[in-house]
Order: C-alpha cells, then sequence, then structure tokens
C-alpha cells in the first residue's frame, strides 16, 4: 500500500519530484470512460509521469444545476482510477471552500510540483472553446500547456479559427489537440439514461455503475 492514505487531506499527494504532470479537472458527476480514456491516452502520448484528477467543489458554471454531493463525486472518481497506477485523485478542490476555478488549482499544483516540471491541462474540445470565460487566463497559460481532446474527424483548425480571434497567438500555440475515440460519452448522457432506467454498462468502470445503483444516484 502506498503512504498516500496516510496523508492529511490537505497535504494531498507528493508531487515534488515530478517532471511531467497532467490534471484533469471536472464535475465528474459520474466520471466515464471518455475521462479515463482521455487521461490515459495524453499520459502516454505526452509522456505523463502523473495525471491527477481534480473533482470540483462547487463549479462556478455549474451554478444552477444540481450537482450530486463533492464526497460522491470524489469517491466516484477514486473508484474509477483505483486501478491504474499512474493516476491520482486530488481534494484540494473538494476541500476549498467557495468556487473552484481552474486557475488556483494550476498555481496550486505548481508550486508543489519540481520547479523545472511541465504542467499538463487536460480538457475536452468543448471545455476549451469556453477557455476565454474562465477566470485568470494570462496565468493559466504563463503556467500550463493545453491538452484538447477532441473527436475523431474534428478540424482542430475549426477550433483555431474560432478561438484565434480571440486569443492571444502566443496562447493558442499552447493548445494541442488529440484525437480520441471515447468522446462521444457524456456524464449528462449517462444520468439520463439511470433516471430512464436504460443501461450505462460499459460507459463507466463497473464499481462507479454499482455504486451509483446503490446510492440511488440520478434518479428523479
Ligand atoms: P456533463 O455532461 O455533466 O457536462 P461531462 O461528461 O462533460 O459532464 P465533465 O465532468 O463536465 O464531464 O468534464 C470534465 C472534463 O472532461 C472536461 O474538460 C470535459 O471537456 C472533458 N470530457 C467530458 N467528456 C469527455 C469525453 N467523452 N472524452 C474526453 N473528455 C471529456
Ligand atoms: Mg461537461
Amino acid at each position: 500500500m502506498s503512504d498516500r492514505a496516510f496523508l492529511l487531506p490537505e497535504e494531498d499527494i507528493d508531487i515534488s519530484h515530478i517532471k511531467r504532470l497532467g490534471l484533469m479537472g471536472g464535475t465528474f458527476d459520474p466520471i466515464h470512460q471518455g475521462h479515463l480514456v482521455t487521461a490515459e491516452a495524453v499520459r502516454t502520448s505526452f509522456n505523463l509521469d502523473k495525471v491527477i484528477f481534480v473533482p470540483s467543489g462547487q463549479p462556478p458554471h455549474k451554478v444552477e444545476k444540481k450537482v450530486t454531493a463533492k464526497e460522491r463525486r470524489f469517491l466516484m472518481t477514486e473508484l474509477a482510477t483505483v486501478t491504474n497506477p499512474y493516476f491520482e485523485v486530488s481534494r484540494v478542490e473538494i476541500n476549498r471552500q467557495g468556487y473552484s476555478y481552474s486557475a488556483d488549482t494550476v498555481s496550486y499544483f505548481r508550486q508543489l510540483m519540481d520547479p523545472d516540471g511541465e504542467l499538463f491541462f487536460i480538457t475536452g474540445a468543448d471545455a476549451i472553446l469556453e477557455i476565454l470565460t474562465w477566470k485568470g487566463i494570462d496565468k493559466l497559460f504563463a503556467e500550463c500547456t493545453f491538452i484538447a481532446a477532441t473527436r475523431p474527424g474534428f478540424q482542430p483548425q475549426a477550433m483555431a479559427e474560432r478561438l484565434g480571434a480571440q486569443l492571444k497567438p502566443e496562447y493558442l500555440k499552447k493548445i494541442i489537440t488529440i484525437e480520441v475515440p471515447a468522446m462521444a460519452i457524456s456524464s449528462t448522457d449517462i444520468r439520463s439514461r439511470v433516471d430512464r432506467g436504460r443501461s450505462i454498462k460499459y460507459l463507466l468502470p463497473e464499481p462507479v455503475e454499482q455504486y451509483i445503483y446503490k446510492q440511488g444516484l440520478y434518479k428523479a
């Protein structure tokens, strides 16, 4: 067993020796194969030492929506990632009071990792298209490179065109796209399937599926 279980929550994960770190933020309500396949594809393609999943505490862009309790989303993320030795889950946004902003989270990991290390922020292309609405984008682009997962056949050029007009060219250079076949899976679709009594098998790891049924999540 790693000594991770004995760390106090506020100490989070020891990453002081990490040179190439991936962060994947999300609501993870619930986490699914799209998130996992993407994280693993980015880890191997970009030679990352670790990918840390960061479930959001209070997501600022989902205020009007009903979101499952953060401890449950954290637990589902733990259940989903436990079999991958390169994956970890952070409590940093769960423990933080108020809204969770990626810029604060990125700075937090920046100061904890190797000062010469590189930080990669993994997102879906949909999230990148909203980046101009994010708080602290200058700080974000100074501290990390973005890896945006796209559907096969998606034209990265289309994204560059949509962002290009508003985003500084040096920022655009720090957004790299990667094609991921599992892009069609979404948490919204999984929640709706559970509510309608449809199968969610193979869309997410089995322990997460079992947890959803056991806790009666996503039933209206
Ligand atoms: P919802 O449908 O509730 O918005 P979601 O499936 O988009 O959920 P989030 O927790 O909102 O999941 O997403 C976390 C991150 O994962 C975001 O950067 C999002 O763009 C990305 N993402 C979501 N679905 C996929 C997928 N199928 N493949 C790759 N990345 C994804
Ligand atoms: Mg989403």
